[in-house]
């Protein structure tokens, strides 16, 4: 390395190839070394002359939050060659640094080359958005919407727009837009149960607070607000958000008789537990079925108790031991033990819990729960927990319809099926919960179980069609990782801290149409931009999945990592790491107290603003006021979950725009494993 310093600009520059000087800067500027990436890319382009690597240099000190350097390249690489997305790229960095006049000469120039340049539509409105200029703002925007129709960050700065001109109906418009195509976007939520507030429309302010606490069950404002609003509500919350009831006994298609399914294995999951998957603590629980049931101790085996038909059993933690009610309110028995409650036909005779508003565990207060198998009542301090021990097969009816919409392709829910099954049976193996006492979690901790009410014909077939089906490699269990949406490029497990290196989970587009390794500029302009891409699948797979844009204010950003890091006043953030998918891996945050380095996947998604960010392929970029303050951060992201595995949106795009069936979906993102079935089959 030494002997290499010395040479540098000297003769080893002619001995190298240039694509191993662009390959090294590009390795340099993943590994968050940007000196180095920036000195070999000089040295390439002293060879070359070739102006594109100026857009990469360009990245690298937009990454490293120095915009006036990012500037200096790209306006070299247009007096080059005029090109309408740098031209636009520029628009962006001086309306960032907060200088709208620069700013719209670029965007403007860029449009004139090319009038379907979306970034420089945006950037349009943008800027006559900063200078309250509405009626042009609203021009440029639905311009942009013209072209870019299908992403889903279109209505949310309609909305964003509208909120900051104070023009409270349209922004309630667009609002209720976002959150039709994405309900898991509190950023939407919450302003609008502040219009609401306004309009002293109590009952809907009150209901989308409460929506956002399905979704941050401690959100701080949603808390405060929701018992401030409670006394002025003019309805009965129940009736504000009406209780998913379960009226009648679910009937199974004669073709998917549960009785056809060999026994299998059973499973304990805790159900109603939290996201790292722990117990949620209940204190209070109504229980029927549409079967007779039965109460045993755990330990004893002893029958305790019998409930016809639809008649009611209440559970009451009181004083650490479960209080068991009936229907009229007689106290019937007492218990310090675990019991099992237990239909008299555990595979098609289920428990329903009941929703209650009141219930201490938000899961079970505003649908009914349905469960097959057995409920297990564990008290523990401060409440009880609730485990439904149930077979593997049966488990996997409720798991892959909330794993995965039921109304895809077909061989993509069979995919699926492989998976969670091979999950559920390397979970039982390796016992994350083992200390919990049981197997798996209902949450997204393990993979989402919601029992019967989830269940449909569609997956019901994806069970039973790949029954006993796991996935394998070299005759041990696969580690079959998968996420929501990849946003076109699948991460290697061994790029993301704690995951390890598994042969089979390497990095790769999520598609056949583009090469590997995205330079720094081709990569911002594929995550700003609509990339071909297997889970890219509009109409099927939700576009707010694919791409996202999420513009977070800095008192927001501020409040939580000052909170949680103690950083003061945020002054920078940078990028250290990103893996070849270009997913973050590492990122700097620079405060005015101290600056931290988080390097923890779900940290990082969880480190900035209210809710999390869908995913750590992001590119951000530092809105500052032209004094050098920050105003906000723009997170220009794609996919939803880590990109480790099987993409199910990819999955999805296989089976619908390619036909490919379910064993080569699988191929595609576990290559080298095999499908196994498990023995209880064979025999
Ligand atoms: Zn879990
Ligand atoms: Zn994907």
């Amino acid at each position: 390395m030494v002997l290499f310093f010395i040479c540098f600009f000297g003769i080893l520059n002619n001995y190298l190839f240039s694509t191993d000087l662009k390959e090294m800067a590009y390795q340099s500027y993943l590994n968050g070394d940007f000196e180095r990436s920036l000195e070999y890319y000089k040295a390439f382009y002293e060879n070359n002359k070739d102006y594109r690597v100026l857009l990469d240099m360009a990245m690298i000190y937009k990454n490293s939050d120095n915009y006036k350097k990012a500037i200096e390249c790209l306006e070299k690489s247009v007096s080059i060659k005029e090109d309408s997305e740098v031209l636009a790229e520029l628009g962006w960095l001086y309306f960032h640094i907060g200088d709208n006049e620069k700013s719209k000469f670029y965007f403007e120039k860029a449009f004139n080359i090319e009038n379907k340049n979306y970034s420089a539509v945006m950037g349009m409105a943008m800027v006559y958005s900063q200078t309250k200029d509405i009626i042009k703002t609203i021009d440029y925007l639905n311009i942009y919407k013209n072209i870019r129709g299908d992403y889903a960050g279109v209505d949310y700065l309609f909305a964003w727009n509208y909120v900051n001109f104070q023009m409270y109906d349209k922004a309630k418009e667009y609002l209720i837009n976002v959150l039709r195509k994405d309900p898991s976007f509190i950023e939407a939520r919450l302003p609008l149960a502040q219009i609401y507030l306004k309009e002293g429309d109590y009952n809907q302010a009150w209901n989308q607070y409460y929506r956002v606490l399905d979704y941050v069950p401690d959100h701080p404002i949603a808390t405060k607000m929701v018992k401030i609003i409670e006394g002025k509500l003019t309805k009965q919350p129940e009736e504000i958000r009406p209780p998913f009831k379960i009226l009648n006994p679910t009937v199974i298609s004669e073709s998917y008789d549960i009785n056809r399914l060999k026994k299998s294995i059973k499973l304990r999951v805790a159900v109603g537990a939290d996201d790292a998957g722990n117990h949620r603590k209940n204190r209070s629980l109504t229980l029927r079925s549409f079967n007779n049931i039965n109460i045993y101790g755990k330990e004893t085996g002893k029958n305790y108790a019998s409930f016809k038909t639809g008649e009611m059993i209440k559970i009451k933690y009181e004083k650490d031991s479960l209080s068991i009610y009936s229907d009229n309110g007689v106290l019937l028995n007492i218990f310090s033990k675990p019991i099992i409650i237990k239909s008299d036909d555990p595979r098609n005779g289920t428990i329903i819990i009941e929703a209650d508003s009141k219930n201490s565990n938000p899961y079970f207060r505003y649908s009914d729960r349905e469960y097959r198998g057995e409920i297990e009542i564990v008290p523990l301090k401060g409440g009880f927990g609730i485990i439904n021990i149930v077979e593997l097969e049966v488990y996997l009816l409720g798991v892959v319809p909330a794993e995965m919409e039921p109304k895809w392709p077909m061989e993509a829910l069979k995919a699926q099926a492989v998976i969670a099954r091979t999950e559920a049976v390397r979970r039982l193996k390796e016992g994350p919960h083992k200390k919990e006492g049981y197997h798996l979690c209902d949450s997204q901790h393990c993979q989402v179980y919601k029992g019967v009410i989830y269940e449909k014909n569609s997956t019901n077939k994806a069970v039973f069609d790949t029954e006993g089906e796991v996935l394998a490699y070299k005759d041990r269990l696969a580690y079959s990782f998968y996420h929501s949406n990849c946003g076109g490029y699948i991460q290697s497990s061994s790029e993301v801290k704690g995951w390890g290196d598994v042969p089979y989970l390497k990095s790769h587009p999520d598609s056949d149409k583009y090469k590997e390794g995205l330079s720094p500029w081709e990569f911002n302009i594929w995550i700003k931009g609509m990339p071909e891409a297997y889970c890219n699948y509009p109409g099927v797979v939700s576009d707010s999945e694919f791409r996202w844009l999420k513009i977070i204010k800095r008192a927001d950003i501020n409040f939580k990592l000052d909170k949680r890091y103690g950083v003061g006043d945020i002054k920078s953030i940078i990028v250290l790491k990103r893996s070849r998918s270009g997913n973050v891996n590492s990122i700097k945050i620079i405060g005015t107290k101290k600056s931290v380095v988080i390097d923890k996947e779900h940290i990082i998604r969880n480190a900035f603003g209210l809710n999390s960010l869908k995913s750590t392929l992001f590119n951000i970029e530092i809105n500052r006021f032209s004094d050098g303050k920050i105003r906000n951060i723009w997170f220009y992201g794609g996919g939803w979950g880590h990109s480790i595995g099987m993409c199910q949106g990819g999955a999805a795009g296989m089976a619908g725009k390619e036909n490919k069936n379910y064993k080569q979906i699988l191929n595609f993102y576990f290559p080298g494993t095999k499908i196994k079935k498990l023995k209880y089959i064979k025999k």
